[in-house]
């Protein structure tokens, strides 16, 4: 089978990789625009403190999370095993301590069924601050062991770049569908046709454009997200634990003296790719009433990314019925770096005709 898939993000490049070691022919076409959201995405993997409750958006969290060892495994095996994911667990630290015993009640109900997210235990201001030098005194915290964070960049275009080991061949121009008779039989890029039985499209919050000459309206908007990246020379950020006040911003650290706050969650900017004075300030005291300990960090880089969100929390995946060899993934909004490594091997699933692992009918990609 034929596949191209358009947009290689997390999703899409772990669908082709997915893909192409299932033995498909694989094409994969993005010219990497500005903005997209996994070059800019924060990198953390910790679905179980969420205060999301739709259990279909959980359910595909918190798979995404267990899936992540045995893709670092392959992609090892493939010789891409440079993705900046590390377990360096995750300081849970809520700014009313009242509010621990409800998250902690939240937590150890989830990982009941979730080992992966390893010893979940209660810190003291002093322990939390062993593990976070930067954080803000008298601060207790919830450690979750098993939290991870990982480097979107790296991580797809590991896969892009294991795929292209399996065979698969990368084009780096905008595509379109082509269409015939209510029906997909390839795309179009830089001029030429490229004839395919199945394209996935993976094309984040520009997605919608894509599927407009078959008259299907695609329910996601772009969410404007500015983070900041900050150095730390001669600090070891290596182990340092993701931190999560449980509010829309966190942080978390890198290894290379990096540590990221994040982010603005902005509707309604379309894509207006620009840093903000407005949404640095925000970000900025956010982080440092967190984790004071930062003010005399440098400020090494912004980014900007479009979070793909679609009408609720749940991703749009699967197959269009009624439209043949169309395929689509999407909505991964603010847990694509989650959920995106083990959407690829469903969606993956569904392209090849076969059966995913999860039911896929509650992500009914053309809900709205
Ligand atoms: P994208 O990464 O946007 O990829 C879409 C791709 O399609 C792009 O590469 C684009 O160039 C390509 N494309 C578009 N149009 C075309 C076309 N016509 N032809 C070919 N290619 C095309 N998630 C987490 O789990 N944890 C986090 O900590 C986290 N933090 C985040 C922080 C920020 C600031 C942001 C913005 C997001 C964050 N996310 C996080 C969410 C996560 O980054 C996204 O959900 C995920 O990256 C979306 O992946 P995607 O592949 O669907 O879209």
């Amino acid at each position: 089978m034929k596949v191209v898939v358009i947009g290689a993000g997390v999703l899409g490049a772990s669908t082709a990789y997915h893909l192409v070691r299932a033995g498909a022919e694989v094409v994969i076409i993005d010219p990497l625009r500005e903005g997209r959201a996994t070059a800019a995405g924060a990198g953390i993997v910790c679905p179980w403190s969420s205060q999301v409750t739709d259990p279909h958006w959980y359910a595909l969290s918190a798979a995404g999370a267990r899936y992540y060892p045995e893709l670092v495994r392959m992609l090892t095996e493939d010789g891409e095993g440079d993705l900046g994911y590390r377990r360096v667990g995750a300081l849970n630290v809520p700014a009313d301590p009242a509010e621990l015993d409800r998250l902690e009640a939240r937590v150890r109900a989830r990982v009941r069924t979730a080992p992966e997210a390893g010893t979940v235990s209660r810190l003291s201001p002093d322990e939390a601050r062993a593990l976070f030098p930067a954080l803000r005194e008298g601060q207790a915290a919830l450690h979750i062991a098993g939290a991870a964070r990982v480097d979107g960049r790296l991580l797809a275009a590991a896969m892009t770049a294991a795929a292209r080991k399996h065979g698969a061949v990368t084009h780096a121009e905008a595509a379109s569908l082509v269409v015939e008779g209510g029906a997909v039989r390839g795309v179009r890029a830089d001029g030429a046709v490229i004839g395919a039985d199945q394209v996935v499209v993976t094309a984040g919050a520009w997605a919608g454009g894509l599927l407009e000459p078959l008259g299907l309206r695609l329910a996601v908007q772009p969410q404007r997200g500015q983070i900041i990246h900050l150095h730390l020379p001669g600090v070891d950020t290596r182990n340092w634990p993701v931190l999560l006040p449980m509010t829309s911003h966190y942080l978390l650290a890198f290894d290379d003296e990096r540590v990221v706050i994040g982010a603005t969650r902005e509707p309604g900017t379309g894509f207006d790719y620009r840093v903000t004075a407005g949404g640095m300030a925000e970000v900025l005291n956010a982080g440092l009433a967190v984790a004071p300990g930062l003010a005399n960090a440098t400020i090494r880089e912004t980014r900007i990314g479009f979070r793909p969100m679609g009408p609720d929390m749940r991703p749009l995946l699967g197959r269009v019925p009624g439209v043949d060899g169309l395929v689509i993934g999407n909505g991964l909004g603010a847990s694509g770096l989650t959920v995106g490594p083990y959407a690829g091997v469903l969606l993956a699933a569904a392209t090849l005709g076969q059966t995913p692992e999860i039911d896929l009918s509650p992500y009914d990609p053309l809900r709205g």
